[in-house]
């Protein structure tokens, strides 16, 4: 391992300036969530009275803007800053599991993608790191960072044609941000860029790759092919961690994994609810946090709290909008740069109703027995986000997109058109076809999840408002 490649400085300043501090200052009051939400609400009154200076004031930097439009928001409530607290908790361990990896080197750590759960990882007793987080992560410290990792794979030669979150691994690489792996878990989904990024990755620290062999199909005939591809990754891992894998402790991460699950599922079901008793910003914060931290008890924790606020809600017929206007359906991977889901609710009182990565259509484990557990494990991988939809043909995408505008009563859809994504792009024309069939006006944007500079968030806020007024929504 090459200790001083790693400096890591973006993970420790994430750490020791964001996450740490507001652990510590908020570990009282989150077992006293009442009062939390009661300040809470107090601290977001006062937001809001800035935020009416704000607009005549542009000169605040981008951070201190995006947070006072977050926790200004409607959706933003107590119930939901309560929830990200244990967010932050997960995030908080996870860091600390990586700077206790590289410095004791007392476990061994192990990249996965981020179209993976860490669940088998974990059972391994090994640090998971989700190479891409860290471009995901960085959107706390602004959005300048992001794009200096991702300039750093482009000026190493990486096309810029890769999604700006396989840009950011490659990149975080060379500048040291991420830890060096013992080994890598990869997957041959959902898309081109992954595939060629790991190729990359594997090169430049000459570690051990396991690339996980995602068949085309749904069918029994591909469920037995990749129940065979756990096993082989599962000898992998035991070859290159030196350990055997704990079916005890794999069965109690998967109990974690099939908890969560089961609470994300109901509150997607209450989001069908007109008006609908959540955000999609909540949703996809919370998918954020799974990229890191899924098979854990914070995790299952704050989706537990999401839960709870969706089902107030939802038991007493409220919308998180006081007026919802327009029910959006954004199937697609969302702008993680900036809020602009927040934005769409204040300005028109736009929810999204439903979108790619909040979207949970996960059998639970059966973790009765070993065999029981890697088919449960095969089938849980092949319905995660982005591989579901990408891992076959464009029909799989298709036939859950159709219901969902269906069953979520969207008014339209937005597709995000992040330049990344190729497959997406390709498929475009047949999405114009499809969306003209059941009626559904459609917009067709081109951004980037990460990347700021593809399409400012002004450009988006254009497109997105010429929409709506083309289509009479406002
Ligand atoms: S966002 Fe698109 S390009 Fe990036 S990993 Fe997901 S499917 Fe691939």
């Amino acid at each position: 391992m090459n200790e001083e490649r790693q400096n890591l400085q973006f993970l420790r300043e994430l750490y020791h300036k964001k996450i740490k501090p507001v652990y510590y200052q908020t570990v009282w009051l989150d077992k006293h969530p009442d009062l939390f939400k009661f300040l809470i609400n107090g601290v977001r009154w006062f937001l809001r009275i800035l935020r009416l200076f704000k607009r005549q004031n542009k000169i605040l930097p981008f951070r201190i803007r995006n947070a006072i439009d977050m926790y200004s928001s409607q959706s933003m409530n107590g119930d939901a800053i309560w929830m990200l607290l244990q967010s932050n908790k997960s995030l908080k361990l996870y860091l600390e599991g990586i700077f206790d990896a590289v410095e004791s080197g007392a476990r061994p750590v192990v990249w996965h993608e981020w179209c993976l759960t860490p669940d088998l990882i974990l059972a391994f007793d090994a640090q998971p790191f989700c190479t891409e987080s860290l471009v995901e992560m960085l959107y706390f410290l602004g959005p300048f960072q992001t794009e200096l990792i991702i300039d750093a794979g482009e000026n190493k030669g990486i096309s810029s044609e890769y999604c700006s979150a396989a840009k950011g691994a490659v990149g975080a690489y060379f500048e040291g941000q991420i830890p060096e792996p013992d080994c890598i878990v990869t997957a041959a989904h959902p898309c081109d860029s992954m595939l060629s990024s790991y190729q990359t990755l594997e090169y430049l620290t000459g570690s051990s790759m396991f690339v996980l062999d995602t068949p085309y199909w749904n069918d029994g005939r591909s469920t037995d092919y990749y129940i065979e591809e756990i096993k082989a990754l599962i000898i992998f891992l035991e070859k290159h961690l030196n350990r055997k894998l704990d079916y005890n402790r794999l069965r109690s991460v998967l109990n974690e994994v099939n908890r969560t699950n089961i609470l994300l599922m109901e509150i997607n079901e209450m989001h069908r609810s007109v008006p609908c008793p959540g955000s999609g910003m909540s949703t996809i914060l919370s998918w954020a946090s799974r990229i890191t931290g899924m098979g854990t008890p914070e995790i299952t924790e704050m989706t537990k709290r999401l839960y709870k606020m969706t089902r107030k809600r939802y038991e007493s017929g409220k919308g998180i909008l006081r007026r919802e206007k327009i029910r959006v359906i954004w199937f697609d991977v969302p702008i993680g740069f900036y809020y602009l889901v927040l934005w769409m609710e204040e300005k028109f009182g736009a929810t999204v109703v439903m979108d790619l990565v909040s979207y949970v259509n996960t059998p639970q484990i059966d973790t009765a027995t070993e065999e029981t557990m890697i088919r449960g494990m095969a089938e849980s991988y092949r319905n995660l986000s982005m591989v579901r939809q990408f891992h076959g043909p464009i029909e799989f995408y298709h036939a859950d997109l159709i219901r969902i505008c269906e069953e979520y009563r969207g008014d339209c859809f937005i597709f995000a058109g992040h330049v990344g994504c190729k497959h997406g792009w390709a498929g475009t024309r047949l999405l114009r076809e499809l969306m003209k069939k059941i009626n559904m006006p459609l917009l067709i944007l081109t951004s980037d999840v990460f990347d700021q500079r593809i399409t400012h968030e002004d450009q988006l806020k254009s497109h997105i408002e010429d929409f709506f007024t083309l289509n009479g929504f406002i």
